[in-house]
C-alpha cells in the first residue's frame, strides 16, 4: 500500500504539471472507484490551483470542487500523453483543456476511490475529521498525546490512521527498528525517551522514503512509471532471515492485527 513518502512523490510530482491545467472531461469505467458521479459535471472546468496530501489523501483544489483521490491498496496515478496506451487496469481517465496529457487512474484490486467535494464541505468529510496528525512532522510532544492511553501493541498503534496519518506497514517497521522499539510493546508504557526516539525515527524514516522516491517492492511507481528506490535500501521490512544492519542478528517476521512485522530481537527487545 502507497504510504506517506509515496503518495508525498506522487503529489510532488504531479505538481508542476497539473497546476494551472483545466480538467473537462472524466472518464469512469468502473463505477465504485467515482463515489460521487453526481458532482463530477459540475466540478469540470475550473482550473486547478494546487495539489496537496493529507496522510495517505491526495487533495486536488480547483476551486470551489476538491478532488480527493485515494490510492489504498494498489492505485497508481499516471502521467502520460493522450497517445500512449493505458496501463493495465485504468479506471478513471482525466482530460484538460489544450493538453496533449492525461491523467489516468490505475488499480488492480480496485479498493481506491474518488471522491468530489464542495470546497465549502471539507471540514465535514468523515475521513478528514477523523485523521491524525501528519506522521511527517509528528514531534515528541504530539506523539506523547497520540500514545497515551493505548494499551495496544505499537506497531498496532502506527498503523491506525487516526493516531497519526501517512505510517503503514513498511515505514512503521522501519521506524521501530530505528528507534530500537519492540513492535509489540504496549504504546502507553514506551518511556520519554523511546517517544523522543520514535518520533525523530518516524520523521527520519519518511524523509529517506521520500528522498528515494518511494518504495516499489509491490505495484507503487511513480506518475511517469518510474519505480521508488527505498527498497534498496531499506532497514528490516520484508528482510526476514537476512542478518540486522546493525548487529548481525536474523531479522524475525511476527503477524501483529494480521500484518507481518519485521524486527531485530537484539535490537529491540520487548
Ligand atoms: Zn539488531
Amino acid at each position: 500500500m502507497p504510504e506517506l513518502p509515496e503518495v508525498e512523490t506522487i503529489v510532488q510530482a504531479l505538481k508542476p504539471c497539473l497546476t494551472g491545467l483545466t480538467p473537462v472531461k472524466v472518464l469512469c469505467h468502473k463505477a465504485k472507484i467515482l463515489r460521487t458521479p453526481d458532482l463530477l459535471l459540475s466540478a469540470l472546468g475550473f482550473p486547478i490551483k494546487d495539489i496537496t496530501r493529507k496522510g495517505k489523501l491526495i487533495l486536488l483544489w480547483t476551486s470551489p470542487y476538491v478532488w480527493l483521490i485515494h490510492l489504498k491498496m494498489t492505485g497508481q496515478l499516471w502521467w502520460q500523453p493522450k497517445i500512449f496506451p493505458l496501463p493495465p487496469h485504468t479506471h478513471l481517465i482525466v482530460s484538460f483543456l489544450h493538453s496533449d496529457y492525461q491523467l489516468r487512474y490505475a488499480d488492480l484490486r480496485q479498493f481506491g476511490y474518488w471522491q468530489i467535494v464542495p470546497e465549502t464541505k471539507l471540514a465535514q468529510v468523515p475521513f478528514l475529521q477523523k485523521l491524525g496528525p501528519d506522521a511527517l512532522t509528528v514531534t515528541p510532544e504530539i506523539l506523547k498525546k497520540q500514545l497515551h492511553k493505548k494499551k495496544a501493541a505499537i506497531k498496532k498503534v502506527l498503523l491506525n490512521q487516526q493516531c497519526l496519518a501517512g505510517l503503514g506497514n513498511i515505514y512503521s517497521d522501519e521506524a521501530l527498528w530505528l528507534a530500537r522499539i519492540h513492535p509489540l510493546t504496549p504504546a502507553n508504557i514506551l518511556t520519554p525517551l523511546q517517544i523522543d526516539k520514535l518520533a525523530w525515527a518516524i520523521r527520519k524514516t519518511l524523509r529517506r522514503g521520500l528522498k528515494l522516491g518511494g518504495t516499489s517492492i509491490q505495484n507503487y511507481i511513480q506518475p511517469n512509471g518510474q519505480k521508488g528506490l527505498y527498497q534498496r535500501y531499506r532497514f528490516v521490512y520484508r528482510r526476514e532471515g537476512l542478518p540486522c544492519l546493525r548487529c548481525g542478528m536474523s531479522i524475525r517476521r511476527i503477524n501483529i492485527s494480521s500484518r507481518s512485522s519485521y524486527f531485530c530481537p537484539v535490537c529491540q527487545r520487548l
